[in-house]
């Protein structure tokens, strides 16, 4: 059964969340543990947790995605701002943890005029030391479109950081279909793409797909997210990337500009394509 959810707000709870996405014929959702611009925490109560452990058991729930906050960054060239960013990450995981077999989902980090190399470097330094205190979280990197000083936006550059962290089991990558095509990536030759993948990060790191659709041409390192099949990348790119057999199984999470009733109905477009 196909994997597929979109993001909502954590205002709702997580049960809340879990019985919207249901609702809209979602079976996953992602979310942001904080607001994503301010950074400030989301209440979270056991009572919840609880009552979301069990409304997934029942409905057979695939594992959700914690979207980091913007105002984390690894990487920056302020000191301050990577220390903060590290006891953020630190403080998300842990929560996530208490909901074992889900994913932590982080923009690897913009340098900011430090360089890709020394940017790499400190990501690397801060997941090998956090990732081990972890046993429940896989936290995945995504792709980025490459906009301004972003590192992340070729395989190399994430395959460099997972190394250097010391190979963490729980690492694994995000496909964001929008990033990778604004990076460059002709998603149309998927095989290939895939196969590069696997030569240098290793199939089966890969945990998520973010699925959306771009505004604007390959390549064109822009990230403005578009709605399935009104964008460049097209509805037969879709088709191949949901039926994929290294992809078909892994959770599918829209970020495409909707409301809930667009989501519902881009769910079952999606559905019926790979009917
Ligand atoms: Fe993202
Ligand atoms: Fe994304
Ligand atoms: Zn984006």
């Amino acid at each position: 059964m196909l994997k597929i959810g979109c993001h909502l707000s954590a205002s709702l709870g997580f049960l809340g969340m879990a019985h919207t996405a249901f609702s809209i014929g979602a079976n996953t959702f992602q979310f942001f543990l904080r607001s994503p611009k301010s950074g400030k925490n989301i209440d979270i109560s056991e009572e919840d947790l609880e009552l979301f452990r069990d409304f997934n058991l029942k409905n057979n729930f695939a594992p959700i995605v914690a979207h980091s906050p913007y105002t984390i960054n690894l990487c920056s060239s302020k000191p301050m701002v990577r220390k903060f960013s590290k006891k953020m990450l630190r403080d998300d995981i842990k929560k996530l943890d208490l909901l074992p077999g889900n994913f932590y989902n982080l923009h690897p980090g913009s340098h900011t005029g430090l360089g890709i190399s020394k940017g790499i470097r400190f990501i690397a330094e801060s997941l090998g030391e956090i990732l081990p205190e972890f046993k429940n979280t896989t936290l995945v990197l995504e792709t980025m479109a490459g906009k301004g000083t972003e590192i992340g936006s070729t395989f190399d550059e994430i395959a460099d950081i997972i190394d250097f962290s010391g190979n963490p089991d729980n690492i694994g990558v995000c496909f964001d279909t929008c990033h990778m095509f604004d990076a460059g990536f002709d998603l149309s030759k998927l095989d290939e793409i895939l196969s590069e993948f696997d030569k240098k990060i290793g199939i089966d790191r890969l945990k998520i797909i973010h699925l959306n659709d771009s505004k604007n041409p390959i390549g064109s390192k822009k990230d403005r997210h578009e709605k399935i099949g009104k964008g460049y990348i097209g509805i037969d790119v879709f088709h191949k990337i949901l039926t994929n057999k290294y992809l078909r199984n892994l959770p599918f999470i829209l970020e495409t500009p909707n409301d809930l009733i667009g989501y519902a109905e881009e769910i079952l477009i999606l559905k019926n394509l790979v009917k």
